[in-house]
Protein backbone atom coordinates (compact mmCIF):
# COMPACT_ATOMS: atom_id res chain seq x y z
CA UNK A 1 0.00 0.00 0.00
CA UNK A 2 1.46 3.43 -0.59
CA UNK A 3 1.72 5.88 1.47
CA UNK A 4 -0.51 8.49 2.58
CA UNK A 5 0.34 11.94 2.03
CA UNK A 6 -0.90 15.28 3.83
CA UNK A 7 0.09 18.80 2.87
CA UNK A 8 -0.15 21.16 5.97
CA UNK A 9 -0.64 25.20 5.78
CA UNK A 10 0.30 26.92 8.92
CA UNK A 11 3.61 25.81 11.29
CA UNK A 12 1.06 27.54 14.30
CA UNK A 13 0.49 25.27 16.94
CA UNK A 14 -2.16 23.81 15.65
CA UNK A 15 -0.57 22.82 11.83
CA UNK A 16 2.34 21.25 13.98
CA UNK A 17 0.78 19.41 16.10
CA UNK A 18 -1.18 17.76 13.19
CA UNK A 19 2.17 17.07 11.00
CA UNK A 20 2.87 15.05 14.26
CA UNK A 21 -0.02 13.34 14.98
CA UNK A 22 -0.08 12.31 11.33
CA UNK A 23 3.60 11.41 11.08
CA UNK A 24 3.58 8.92 13.77
CA UNK A 25 0.38 6.95 12.24
CA UNK A 26 2.91 6.85 8.91
CA UNK A 27 1.88 9.69 6.73
CA UNK A 28 4.07 11.64 5.02
CA UNK A 29 3.70 15.36 5.55
CA UNK A 30 4.52 18.81 4.10
CA UNK A 31 4.14 21.71 5.82
CA UNK A 32 4.11 24.69 4.23
CA UNK A 33 4.36 28.22 6.42
CA UNK A 34 4.10 31.77 4.80
CA UNK A 35 6.84 32.98 7.07
CA UNK A 36 10.47 33.10 6.19
CA UNK A 37 11.67 31.46 9.53
CA UNK A 38 9.79 29.93 12.04
CA UNK A 39 9.37 32.48 14.73
CA UNK A 40 6.96 31.84 17.04
CA UNK A 41 4.86 34.80 17.73
CA UNK A 42 3.13 35.62 21.47
CA UNK A 43 5.49 35.18 23.99
CA UNK A 44 3.40 32.33 26.33
CA UNK A 45 1.03 29.76 26.32
CA UNK A 46 -1.27 28.12 28.76
CA UNK A 47 -1.69 24.31 28.11
CA UNK A 48 -5.10 22.99 30.11
CA UNK A 49 -5.74 19.22 31.46
CA UNK A 50 -7.40 18.60 27.89
CA UNK A 51 -4.80 19.47 25.71
CA UNK A 52 -2.59 17.81 28.08
CA UNK A 53 -4.45 14.77 27.64
CA UNK A 54 -3.97 15.59 23.79
CA UNK A 55 -0.49 15.39 23.75
CA UNK A 56 -0.37 12.57 26.03
CA UNK A 57 -1.94 10.45 23.45
CA UNK A 58 0.66 11.51 20.33
CA UNK A 59 3.45 10.91 22.43
CA UNK A 60 4.69 14.13 23.70
CA UNK A 61 2.97 14.89 27.04
CA UNK A 62 6.36 13.84 29.32
CA UNK A 63 8.49 16.96 26.95
CA UNK A 64 5.54 19.14 28.29
CA UNK A 65 5.88 18.12 31.63
CA UNK A 66 9.48 18.60 31.14
CA UNK A 67 9.79 21.84 29.77
CA UNK A 68 6.44 23.53 31.06
CA UNK A 69 5.75 24.57 34.69
CA UNK A 70 3.00 23.24 36.31
CA UNK A 71 0.65 26.01 37.59
CA UNK A 72 -0.02 25.38 41.23
CA UNK A 73 -3.74 26.92 40.76
CA UNK A 74 -6.17 29.55 38.63
CA UNK A 75 -6.90 32.71 40.20
CA UNK A 76 -8.87 35.69 39.70
CA UNK A 77 -7.94 39.15 41.49
CA UNK A 78 -9.32 42.38 41.57
CA UNK A 79 -7.35 45.75 41.18
CA UNK A 80 -6.30 46.47 45.20
CA UNK A 81 -5.50 42.74 45.22
CA UNK A 82 -8.45 41.25 46.57
CA UNK A 83 -8.78 37.25 45.51
CA UNK A 84 -12.20 36.48 44.03
CA UNK A 85 -12.07 33.09 42.51
CA UNK A 86 -9.63 30.30 43.03
CA UNK A 87 -8.93 27.12 41.21
CA UNK A 88 -6.21 24.74 42.86
CA UNK A 89 -4.36 22.50 40.83
CA UNK A 90 -4.15 19.70 42.62
CA UNK A 91 -8.05 20.17 42.49
CA UNK A 92 -7.96 20.36 38.61
CA UNK A 93 -5.51 17.22 38.27
CA UNK A 94 -7.58 15.29 40.44
CA UNK A 95 -10.87 16.01 38.51
CA UNK A 96 -9.96 16.36 35.11
CA UNK A 97 -6.43 13.83 35.23
CA UNK A 98 -3.42 16.21 34.06
CA UNK A 99 -2.47 19.28 35.44
CA UNK A 100 -2.42 22.83 33.61
CA UNK A 101 1.09 23.91 32.28
CA UNK A 102 2.33 27.05 30.87
CA UNK A 103 5.66 27.74 28.98
CA UNK A 104 6.76 30.15 26.10
CA UNK A 105 5.69 29.43 22.87
CA UNK A 106 8.90 28.94 21.39
CA UNK A 107 9.28 26.22 23.43
CA UNK A 108 6.01 24.42 22.67
CA UNK A 109 7.09 25.20 19.09
CA UNK A 110 10.52 23.39 19.80
CA UNK A 111 8.72 20.65 21.28
CA UNK A 112 6.49 20.15 18.63
CA UNK A 113 8.77 20.34 15.30
CA UNK A 114 11.53 18.26 17.04
CA UNK A 115 9.95 14.91 16.05
CA UNK A 116 9.42 15.94 12.63
CA UNK A 117 11.05 14.97 9.84
CA UNK A 118 13.48 17.74 9.29
CA UNK A 119 12.71 17.86 5.34
CA UNK A 120 8.95 18.13 6.21
CA UNK A 121 8.71 21.95 6.65
CA UNK A 122 9.38 24.65 3.94
CA UNK A 123 8.83 28.13 4.97
CA UNK A 124 8.64 31.33 2.47
CA UNK A 125 5.81 29.76 1.30
CA UNK A 126 2.41 31.60 1.03
CA UNK A 127 -0.85 29.59 0.39
CA UNK A 128 -3.47 31.02 -1.68
CA UNK A 129 -5.77 28.64 -3.22
CA UNK A 130 -7.04 25.29 -2.55
CA UNK A 131 -9.22 22.85 -4.40
CA UNK A 132 -10.36 19.15 -3.84
CA UNK A 133 -10.83 16.43 -6.46
CA UNK A 134 -12.53 13.03 -5.09
CA UNK A 135 -9.17 11.91 -3.58
CA UNK A 136 -6.81 14.41 -3.97
CA UNK A 137 -6.76 18.08 -2.70
CA UNK A 138 -4.45 20.76 -4.39
CA UNK A 139 -2.50 23.76 -2.79
CA UNK A 140 -1.49 26.77 -4.83
CA UNK A 141 1.24 27.84 -3.06
CA UNK A 142 3.22 31.90 -3.48
CA UNK A 143 7.00 32.09 -2.97
CA UNK A 144 9.90 34.21 -3.98
CA UNK A 145 10.41 32.11 -6.97
CA UNK A 146 7.16 32.09 -8.45
CA UNK A 147 3.88 30.58 -8.05
CA UNK A 148 3.65 26.12 -7.45
CA UNK A 149 0.90 24.02 -6.47
CA UNK A 150 0.98 20.89 -4.60
CA UNK A 151 -1.10 17.82 -4.66
CA UNK A 152 -2.19 15.47 -1.79
CA UNK A 153 -4.28 13.03 -0.31
CA UNK A 154 -5.31 15.49 2.61
CA UNK A 155 -4.89 19.33 3.17
CA UNK A 156 -5.23 20.89 6.24
CA UNK A 157 -5.74 24.03 6.55
CA UNK A 158 -4.26 25.38 9.77
CA UNK A 159 -3.66 28.99 8.37
CA UNK A 160 -5.27 31.43 11.35
CA UNK A 161 -8.25 33.22 12.44
CA UNK A 162 -7.88 35.05 9.00
CA UNK A 163 -7.16 31.92 6.88
CA UNK A 164 -6.75 32.31 3.21
CA UNK A 165 -8.04 28.76 2.54
CA UNK A 166 -11.00 29.08 4.74
CA UNK A 167 -12.09 32.11 2.33
CA UNK A 168 -11.20 29.61 -0.46
CA UNK A 169 -13.11 27.39 0.83
CA UNK A 170 -16.44 28.75 2.01
CA UNK A 171 -16.64 32.33 0.32
CA UNK A 172 -19.87 33.14 1.62
CA UNK A 173 -18.51 32.93 5.02
CA UNK A 174 -18.33 36.09 7.06
CA UNK A 175 -15.00 35.90 8.47
CA UNK A 176 -13.58 37.19 12.15
CA UNK A 177 -15.24 39.27 14.76
CA UNK A 178 -13.58 42.26 16.23
CA UNK A 179 -14.11 41.40 20.15
CA UNK A 180 -13.67 44.49 21.34
CA UNK A 181 -10.48 44.96 22.61
CA UNK A 182 -6.82 45.20 21.61
CA UNK A 183 -4.16 42.47 24.29
CA UNK A 184 -0.31 43.19 24.99
CA UNK A 185 1.96 40.56 25.90
CA UNK A 186 5.28 40.86 27.22
CA UNK A 187 8.23 38.34 28.50
CA UNK A 188 10.26 39.26 31.63
CA UNK A 189 13.78 36.95 31.80
CA UNK A 190 14.25 35.31 34.85
CA UNK A 191 17.38 37.63 36.79
CA UNK A 192 14.60 40.41 36.11
CA UNK A 193 11.44 38.48 37.16
CA UNK A 194 13.07 36.86 40.41
CA UNK A 195 12.90 39.65 42.70
CA UNK A 196 9.44 40.42 42.41
CA UNK A 197 8.38 36.71 43.99
CA UNK A 198 5.72 35.82 41.02
CA UNK A 199 3.91 32.30 42.24
CA UNK A 200 3.28 29.88 39.91
CA UNK A 201 -0.08 30.54 39.86
CA UNK A 202 -1.70 31.88 36.60
CA UNK A 203 -3.71 35.01 37.92
CA UNK A 204 -6.02 37.12 36.16
CA UNK A 205 -6.82 40.72 37.94
CA UNK A 206 -10.59 42.77 36.67
CA UNK A 207 -10.07 46.74 36.11
CA UNK A 208 -12.75 48.22 34.44
CA UNK A 209 -12.26 48.11 30.70
CA UNK A 210 -8.89 46.30 31.78
CA UNK A 211 -7.41 43.31 32.42
CA UNK A 212 -4.11 42.09 33.18
CA UNK A 213 -2.83 38.15 33.38
CA UNK A 214 0.26 36.77 35.02
CA UNK A 215 1.70 33.46 34.38
CA UNK A 216 5.34 31.94 35.26
CA UNK A 217 6.58 29.95 32.67
CA UNK A 218 9.82 27.64 31.87
CA UNK A 219 13.80 29.17 32.45
CA UNK A 220 12.14 31.23 35.05
CA UNK A 221 10.63 33.74 33.16
CA UNK A 222 7.41 35.58 33.27
CA UNK A 223 4.32 35.93 31.00
CA UNK A 224 1.97 38.63 30.96
CA UNK A 225 -0.96 40.00 29.11
CA UNK A 226 -2.78 42.90 29.49
CA UNK A 227 -5.84 43.92 27.53
CA UNK A 228 -7.94 47.03 26.85
CA UNK A 229 -11.16 47.75 25.45
CA UNK A 230 -10.84 50.42 22.51
CA UNK A 231 -11.76 50.46 19.19
CA UNK A 232 -10.48 48.43 16.01
CA UNK A 233 -7.41 49.22 15.24
CA UNK A 234 -6.73 52.33 17.50
CA UNK A 235 -3.10 53.78 17.42
CA UNK A 236 -1.74 53.62 20.47
CA UNK A 237 2.18 55.12 21.03
CA UNK A 238 4.40 54.34 23.58
CA UNK A 239 3.15 50.97 24.21
CA UNK A 240 5.67 50.09 27.84
CA UNK A 241 4.50 54.31 29.01
CA UNK A 242 0.88 53.50 28.40
CA UNK A 243 0.60 50.51 30.20
CA UNK A 244 2.76 51.93 33.10
CA UNK A 245 -0.13 54.55 33.60
CA UNK A 246 -2.80 52.41 33.17
CA UNK A 247 -1.96 49.49 35.49
CA UNK A 248 -0.47 52.39 38.18
CA UNK A 249 -1.81 51.33 41.37
CA UNK A 250 -3.07 47.98 40.42
CA UNK A 251 -1.36 45.08 42.82
CA UNK A 252 1.95 43.43 42.83
CA UNK A 253 3.82 42.40 41.04
CA UNK A 254 1.66 44.08 38.10
CA UNK A 255 4.02 47.35 38.04
CA UNK A 256 6.66 46.13 38.84
CA UNK A 257 6.58 43.25 35.76
CA UNK A 258 5.49 46.35 33.72
CA UNK A 259 8.63 48.28 34.83
CA UNK A 260 10.76 45.20 34.46
CA UNK A 261 9.56 44.03 30.83
CA UNK A 262 12.33 44.75 28.19
CA UNK A 263 10.68 46.86 25.16
CA UNK A 264 11.74 44.55 22.47
CA UNK A 265 9.88 41.52 23.73
CA UNK A 266 6.23 43.81 23.67
CA UNK A 267 3.79 43.08 21.06
CA UNK A 268 -0.03 43.57 20.54
CA UNK A 269 -3.05 42.88 18.86
CA UNK A 270 -6.16 43.12 18.45
CA UNK A 271 -8.29 40.32 19.21
CA UNK A 272 -10.77 38.82 16.40
CA UNK A 273 -12.64 35.64 16.99
CA UNK A 274 -15.16 33.63 14.92
CA UNK A 275 -18.11 34.45 15.97
CA UNK A 276 -20.61 32.95 13.24
CA UNK A 277 -20.82 28.98 13.07
CA UNK A 278 -19.10 27.53 9.71
CA UNK A 279 -21.41 25.28 7.77
CA UNK A 280 -18.45 22.24 7.56
CA UNK A 281 -14.86 21.66 8.87
CA UNK A 282 -14.31 19.75 5.58
CA UNK A 283 -14.63 19.84 2.28
CA UNK A 284 -14.18 16.95 0.18
CA UNK A 285 -10.50 16.36 1.06
CA UNK A 286 -9.48 19.86 2.66
CA UNK A 287 -9.95 20.02 6.31
CA UNK A 288 -10.25 23.59 8.34
CA UNK A 289 -8.13 23.26 11.49
CA UNK A 290 -7.14 25.11 14.75
CA UNK A 291 -8.25 29.00 14.39
CA UNK A 292 -8.47 28.71 11.04
CA UNK A 293 -12.27 26.36 12.34
CA UNK A 294 -12.98 28.31 15.23
CA UNK A 295 -10.87 31.00 16.54
CA UNK A 296 -11.96 31.72 20.03
CA UNK A 297 -11.02 35.01 22.34
CA UNK A 298 -8.45 34.55 24.77
CA UNK A 299 -10.86 35.01 27.53
CA UNK A 300 -11.17 31.05 28.14
CA UNK A 301 -7.70 30.56 27.44
CA UNK A 302 -8.56 27.59 24.93
CA UNK A 303 -7.25 28.66 21.47
CA UNK A 304 -3.94 26.67 21.21
CA UNK A 305 -5.71 23.65 23.18
CA UNK A 306 -8.46 23.33 20.72
CA UNK A 307 -6.18 22.86 17.95
CA UNK A 308 -4.49 20.59 19.71
CA UNK A 309 -7.20 18.37 20.43
CA UNK A 310 -8.36 19.18 16.39
CA UNK A 311 -5.18 17.34 15.43
CA UNK A 312 -5.21 14.60 17.58
CA UNK A 313 -8.80 14.08 16.92
CA UNK A 314 -8.31 14.31 13.01
CA UNK A 315 -5.23 11.95 12.59
CA UNK A 316 -7.04 9.19 15.24
CA UNK A 317 -10.59 9.28 13.24
CA UNK A 318 -8.62 8.60 9.70
CA UNK A 319 -6.56 6.25 11.47
CA UNK A 320 -9.58 4.46 12.43
CA UNK A 321 -12.00 4.86 9.69
CA UNK A 322 -9.90 5.54 7.06
CA UNK A 323 -9.51 9.01 4.84
CA UNK A 324 -13.29 10.00 3.81
CA UNK A 325 -15.21 8.45 6.76
CA UNK A 326 -12.59 10.13 9.20
CA UNK A 327 -12.88 13.26 7.89
CA UNK A 328 -16.51 12.93 8.18
CA UNK A 329 -15.73 11.96 11.67
CA UNK A 330 -13.60 14.52 12.56
CA UNK A 331 -16.43 17.44 11.32
CA UNK A 332 -19.34 15.51 13.77
CA UNK A 333 -16.96 15.39 16.31
CA UNK A 334 -15.41 18.76 16.74
CA UNK A 335 -18.12 21.16 15.04
CA UNK A 336 -20.35 21.01 18.62
CA UNK A 337 -17.58 21.86 21.14
CA UNK A 338 -15.30 24.62 19.13
CA UNK A 339 -18.77 26.64 18.13
CA UNK A 340 -19.86 26.32 21.57
CA UNK A 341 -16.89 27.83 23.11
CA UNK A 342 -16.00 30.35 19.93
CA UNK A 343 -19.25 31.98 21.12
CA UNK A 344 -18.54 31.53 24.19
CA UNK A 345 -15.52 33.25 24.35
CA UNK A 346 -16.92 36.32 22.88
CA UNK A 347 -19.93 37.01 25.48
CA UNK A 348 -17.27 36.30 28.35
CA UNK A 349 -15.38 38.56 27.03
CA UNK A 350 -17.66 41.12 26.98
CA UNK A 351 -18.23 40.36 30.32
CA UNK A 352 -14.84 40.69 31.81
CA UNK A 353 -13.88 43.61 29.28
CA UNK A 354 -16.68 45.88 30.52
CA UNK A 355 -16.10 49.50 30.63
CA UNK A 356 -19.22 49.92 32.92
CA UNK A 357 -18.16 50.47 36.42
CA UNK A 358 -21.53 49.42 37.84
CA UNK A 359 -21.61 45.94 35.60
CA UNK A 360 -18.19 45.55 36.55
CA UNK A 361 -19.24 45.43 40.50
CA UNK A 362 -21.91 43.04 39.71
CA UNK A 363 -19.26 41.04 37.65
CA UNK A 364 -17.06 40.78 40.52
CA UNK A 365 -19.86 40.11 43.14
CA UNK A 366 -21.29 37.25 40.65
CA UNK A 367 -17.49 36.19 40.70
CA UNK A 368 -16.76 36.24 44.34
CA UNK A 369 -20.16 33.87 45.17
CA UNK A 370 -18.80 31.29 43.13
CA UNK A 371 -17.91 28.53 44.78
CA UNK A 372 -14.32 26.92 44.39
CA UNK A 373 -16.33 23.49 43.81
CA UNK A 374 -18.58 25.21 41.28
CA UNK A 375 -15.63 27.23 39.50
CA UNK A 376 -13.97 23.53 38.90
CA UNK A 377 -17.03 21.73 37.37
CA UNK A 378 -17.64 24.95 35.09
CA UNK A 379 -13.98 24.36 34.35
CA UNK A 380 -15.15 21.26 32.87
CA UNK A 381 -16.49 22.17 29.88
CA UNK A 382 -12.65 22.84 28.43
CA UNK A 383 -10.94 20.38 30.51
CA UNK A 384 -13.57 17.56 30.58
CA UNK A 385 -12.81 16.32 27.50
CA UNK A 386 -10.22 13.36 26.63
CA UNK A 387 -8.97 11.89 23.34
CA UNK A 388 -11.43 9.90 21.07
CA UNK A 389 -11.86 6.42 20.65
CA UNK A 390 -9.95 5.63 24.09
CA UNK A 391 -11.18 4.19 27.13
CA UNK A 392 -13.84 6.51 28.19
CA UNK A 393 -13.66 8.96 25.44
CA UNK A 394 -16.44 11.66 25.93
CA UNK A 395 -16.65 12.66 22.52
CA UNK A 396 -16.79 8.71 20.90
CA UNK A 397 -19.33 8.26 23.41
CA UNK A 398 -21.20 11.45 21.68
CA UNK A 399 -20.90 9.95 18.32
CA UNK A 400 -21.93 6.57 19.16
CA UNK A 401 -24.94 7.55 20.88
C1 LIG B 1 -3.34 37.22 23.90
C2 LIG B 1 -3.61 35.79 23.56
C3 LIG B 1 -3.36 34.82 24.52
C4 LIG B 1 -3.65 33.50 24.25
N1 LIG B 1 -3.42 32.57 25.22
C5 LIG B 1 -3.75 31.29 25.00
C6 LIG B 1 -3.53 30.31 26.01
O1 LIG B 1 -3.02 30.60 27.10
N2 LIG B 1 -3.90 29.02 25.75
C7 LIG B 1 -4.44 28.67 24.55
O2 LIG B 1 -4.77 27.50 24.37
N3 LIG B 1 -4.62 29.57 23.56
C8 LIG B 1 -4.29 30.87 23.75
N4 LIG B 1 -4.46 31.78 22.76
C9 LIG B 1 -4.97 31.35 21.45
C10 LIG B 1 -3.89 30.73 20.60
O3 LIG B 1 -2.80 31.61 20.48
C11 LIG B 1 -4.40 30.39 19.20
O4 LIG B 1 -5.66 29.82 19.29
C12 LIG B 1 -3.46 29.40 18.52
O5 LIG B 1 -2.18 29.96 18.38
C13 LIG B 1 -4.03 28.98 17.17
O6 LIG B 1 -3.11 28.14 16.54
P1 LIG B 1 -3.25 27.84 14.99
O7 LIG B 1 -2.11 26.93 14.67
O8 LIG B 1 -4.63 27.41 14.67
O9 LIG B 1 -3.08 29.26 14.29
P2 LIG B 1 -1.85 30.26 14.29
O10 LIG B 1 -1.06 30.17 15.54
O11 LIG B 1 -2.40 31.59 13.92
O12 LIG B 1 -0.91 29.73 13.13
C14 LIG B 1 -1.23 29.90 11.78
C15 LIG B 1 0.03 29.81 10.96
O13 LIG B 1 -0.33 29.81 9.59
C16 LIG B 1 0.52 30.70 8.90
N5 LIG B 1 -0.20 31.14 7.72
C17 LIG B 1 -1.25 31.99 7.65
N6 LIG B 1 -1.67 32.13 6.39
C18 LIG B 1 -0.87 31.34 5.64
C19 LIG B 1 -0.82 31.06 4.25
N7 LIG B 1 -1.67 31.62 3.39
N8 LIG B 1 0.13 30.20 3.80
C20 LIG B 1 1.00 29.64 4.66
N9 LIG B 1 1.00 29.87 5.97
C21 LIG B 1 0.06 30.71 6.47
C22 LIG B 1 0.82 31.79 9.90
O14 LIG B 1 2.01 32.50 9.55
C23 LIG B 1 0.97 31.00 11.17
O15 LIG B 1 2.27 30.52 11.36
C24 LIG B 1 -4.17 33.13 22.99
C25 LIG B 1 -4.37 34.10 22.01
C26 LIG B 1 -4.09 35.41 22.29
C27 LIG B 1 -4.34 36.46 21.22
Amino acid sequence: MSTNTAIIVGAGIGGLTAAHALQRTGWQVRVYEQAPTIAPVGAAVGVAPNAVKALDHIGLGAALRERGVRQEGLEIRLRGGAHVGHLPGAGIEHRYGAPFYALHRAELHSLLMEGLDPDALHTGHRAETVSSGADKATVTLRTAQGTTSETADLVIAADGVGSPLRAALLPDYPGPTYAGYTVWRGTVPAERAEPLGVPHVLSETWGSGARFGVATIDAGQVYWFACESVPEHTNLDHDLGFLAARFQGWHDPIPGLLAATPEDTLIRHDVYYLRERLPAFVRGRVALLGDAAHAVTPDIGQGACLAIEDAVTLAAAIERSGIDAGLRTYDTLRRPRTERMARGSGRIGNVLQTRNPAAALVRNAVASAVPTSLLLRLAGSAFAWDPPFGDGGRESAELAR
